[in-house]
C-alpha cells in the first residue's frame, strides 16, 4: 500500500474508521433482524441499535430522536427536503432561495422544480465565498417557502453564517434548510440556536460508511410538513419508506459519536496541518487561496495556481497525492467548477486549482511530502511553459 498516493480528498469521501467498522460487523450476520419486526428479539436488537444512532445524531445537532429521518445519504436528504417542501407548501408560495456555490444535490432539485413552475433565486457569493445577508433579506418575499444554504462548502470549505440566516428566515416564517454533509462532526451545529428547520447529513464524509445519511425534520416551533418522495410501508414517520439499513445506521452513529468526542482536538490538529501546507505553498508566487481565510473547515485548503495548465497540474500531482482539481467531476462533460467561478475566478484559474482535503489519518510528515512535491510540480510546469 505504501506506493499509493497520499490521500488528501476527504471532501469526496473518507475511509471508514476501524472503530466504526467494528461496531457495524455484528449487524450483518448475527444481529441481522429487521428493526420493524416487533415480535422477536432479532427485530428488537436491531431497533435498539437504530434508536441509539437516532439519539447520537439528535444529540449532535440539539434535536430530538423523532426528528431524524434516515436516508441513503445527503443527496437523498436534499431531494427529500427541497422537493418535499415544494410539494407540501406550494399553495403558500412557489419561491425558493438558494446559493450559487451549493452542491449539485441542492442545485439540481431546484432546477427540476423550476421546470415545474417554481421560481428559484440563486444568490451570488462574495469573493470570499460567503453570502451577503442583506441580499438574502432583499430576496425574501411573502411567497418564499424555502431558503437552502449549505453549512460548509465541499470545494472551498467556507462556512456560511447559519445562525444569522436562520434568524432572517424565522423572522419571516420561511423554512430554512441546510446541507450539512461537510459540517457534521466538524463544526458545532445547533438546530435550536441556529433556527434550522431541515438539515441534511451523511456518514461517509466523517469516517462512516457510504450509503447512509439522514434528514433532520423539525417537529415543533414550527412543525415542518414534508411530502414523502418515496412511498411503501410508512417507515420513518411516513417520510421515507424502506427497510432500515441497520449496519450502516450503526456505523453512522458510531462515526458521529467519535467525531464529536474528538472534534476540538482534531480541529486544532487539522488547522495546524492546513496552515503548514499553506505556509509552504504560498512561498511560491501566483498562488491564490480560494474561500475565506478563517471562516472555513479546518481540513480544507483550496488554491488556484497562476501560469500552469489545469490538466497538466492535475496529472503532475497524481503520483504523490490524491487531490481534486477544479473541474466538475460530477458530470461526463468537463467544465470548470461552478463554485470557483462563482468566486470570480477565470475559467483558466478555476481549472488550475487544487483542493486539499486533509483528514483524520493524515500526518505532519505526509503534509511536508505533499507540499514539497506540489511546489516542485508547479515550478517544473512553469519552467516548461516558459521554454515552449
Ligand atoms: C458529499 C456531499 C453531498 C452528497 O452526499 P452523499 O451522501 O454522497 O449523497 C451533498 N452535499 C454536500 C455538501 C456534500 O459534500
Amino acid at each position: 500500500m505504501s506506493h499509493r498516493p497520499i490521500y488528501l480528498d476527504c471532501h469526496a469521501t473518507t475511509p471508514v474508521d476501524e472503530r466504526v467498522l467494528a461496531a457495524m460487523l455484528p449487524y450483518f450476520t448475527e444481529k441481522f433482524g429487521n428493526p420493524a419486526s416487533i415480535n422477536h428479539v432479532y427485530g428488537w436488537e436491531a431497533e435498539a441499535a437504530v434508536k441509539q444512532t437516532r439519539e447520537s445524531l439528535a444529540a449532535a445537532i440539539n434535536a430530538t430522536p423523532e426528528e431524524i429521518v434516515f436516508t441513503s445519504g445527503a443527496t437523498e436528504a436534499n431531494n427529500l427536503a427541497i422537493k418535499g417542501i415544494a410539494e407540501a407548501y406550494f399553495q403558500k408560495g412557489q419561491h425558493i432561495i438558494t446559493v450559487a456555490t451549493e452542491h449539485k444535490a441542492v442545485l439540481d432539485p431546484c432546477e427540476y422544480l423550476k421546470s415545474l413552475g417554481f421560481e428559484i433565486t440563486i444568490l451570488p457569493v462574495q469573493q470570499d465565498g460567503l453570502i451577503d445577508l442583506n441580499q438574502l433579506e432583499t430576496a425574501c418575499r411573502p411567497e418564499t417557502i424555502l431558503v437552502s444554504v449549505m453549512a460548509a462548502n465541499n470545494e472551498i470549505g467556507v462556512l456560511q453564517p447559519l445562525a444569522e440566516i436562520g434568524k432572517i428566515c424565522r423572522d419571516r416564517n420561511i423554512i430554512f434548510h441546510t446541507d450539512a454533509a461537510q459540517a457534521i462532526g466538524k463544526i458545532p451545529l445547533d438546530v435550536q440556536a441556529m433556527n434550522i428547520d431541515l438539515m441534511s447529513l451523511t456518514a461517509h464524509k466523517v469516517y462512516g460508511p457510504k450509503g447512509i445519511g439522514a434528514l433532520y425534520v423539525r417537529r415543533r416551533n414550527p412543525r415542518v410538513q414534508l411530502a414523502p418522495q418515496q412511498h411503501g410501508g410508512g417507515h420513518e414517520r411516513g417520510m421515507r419508506s424502506g427497510t432500515l439499513y441497520t449496519p450502516q445506521i450503526v456505523g453512522f452513529g458510531k462515526a458521529i459519536e467519535l467525531a464529536l468526542a474528538e472534534q476540538a482536538t482534531e480541529t486544532a490538529r487539522l488547522t495546524q496541518l492546513r496552515q503548514s501546507l499553506w505556509t509552504q505553498l504560498s512561498q511560491l508566487e501566483g498562488i491564490h487561496l480560494n474561500g475565506h481565510q478563517t471562516q472555513r473547515l479546518a481540513g480544507n485548503l483550496n488554491i488556484s495556481v497562476e501560469g500552469v495548465d489545469g490538466a497538466a497540474l492535475s496529472l503532475g500531482l497524481q503520483p504523490v497525492m490524491a487531490v481534486s482539481s477544479g473541474s466538475a467531476c460530477s458530470s461526463a462533460v468537463i467544465a470548470p467548477s461552478h463554485v470557483l467561478t462563482a468566486l470570480g475566478n477565470s475559467e483558466q484559474l478555476a481549472y488550475a486549482s487544487v483542493r486539499f482535503g486533509i483528514g483524520r489519518f493524515n500526518t505532519t510528515e505526509e503534509i511536508d511530502i505533499v507540499a514539497k512535491s506540489a511546489i516542485a510540480t508547479i515550478q517544473s510546469l512553469r519552467k516548461q511553459k516558459t521554454l515552449v
